[in-house]
């Protein structure tokens, strides 16, 4: 079964995606993931984009998931996560493709920025905090290395409602293409697992 996965910053896509592959046994491919493990030469490229909040070029990003997806471990299907980002990836993708589900995780804009502005990074070792669900020990101090956390620029209000408008543009021209199951990922981690699990036709298991 192949599934595409959709939703906003802080909608708590990754976690999903990787939760429902483990429980449907298939692989969990998340394009930053992949982007993020390129190594060589193609790094350094790839890095001018990502470094910057830009989309990696269509040719590159297509390259790199086709190599993915040609694997072994694809073989009996896979969750596609962070693509398609835009309608010409959604279209390029159709041409290789047969999609058989899509999910989106939808939350509000005010419960996004909600979540996404009440974290904190670390600026030696990147480790991540949320102030609401999974604070430090020591208040604005990084448990591992006891470095200042901080508020990153692209998770300060302002940045989060451009991405969330991006997010909203261009996951709406795409999400036309499919028919797809909206979930309400307003609720707690296990009553969204189970939301996606049935919207797949599989059941839940502990
Ligand atoms: P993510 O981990 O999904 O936030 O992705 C991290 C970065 O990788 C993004 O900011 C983009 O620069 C790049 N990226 C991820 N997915 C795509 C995609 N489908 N097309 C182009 N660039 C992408």
């Amino acid at each position: 079964m192949i599934v595409l996965f959709f939703g906003p910053q802080g909608s708590g896509k990754g976690t999903q995606a990787k939760i429902i592959a483990e429980k449907i046994g298939v692989p969990h491919i998340s394009s930053g993931d992949l982007l993020r493990g390129v190594g060589g030469p193609l790094k350094l490229e790839i890095e001018s984009y990502t470094n910057h909040g830009k989309l990696v070029p269509d040719k590159l990003i297509l390259k790199i998931l086709k190599e993915r997806i040609a694997r072994e471990d694809c073989k009996g299907g896979y969750i596609l996560e962070g693509f398609p980002r835009n309608l010409k990836q959604a279209r390029a993708l159709n041409k290789f493709v047969k999609v058989d589900r899509v999910i989106e995780i939808a939350i509000s804009d005010e419960e996004a920025i909600g979540r996404i502005s009440s974290r904190v990074s670390c600026s030696r070792c990147g480790s991540v905090y949320n102030l609401v669900t999974s604070p430090p020990k020591k208040k604005g101090i990084c448990d591992k290395d006891g470095e200042k956390l901080f508020v990153r620029d692209d998770d300060k209000e302002k940045a989060i409602r451009n991405r969330l408008d991006t997010y909203h543009k261009e996951t709406e021209a795409i999400l036309k293409l499919y028919p797809y199951t909206r979930i309400n990922g307003e609720q707690g981690i296990v009553m969204v697992t189970k939301d996606i699990l049935k919207a797949l036709g599989q059941k839940y298991n502990v």
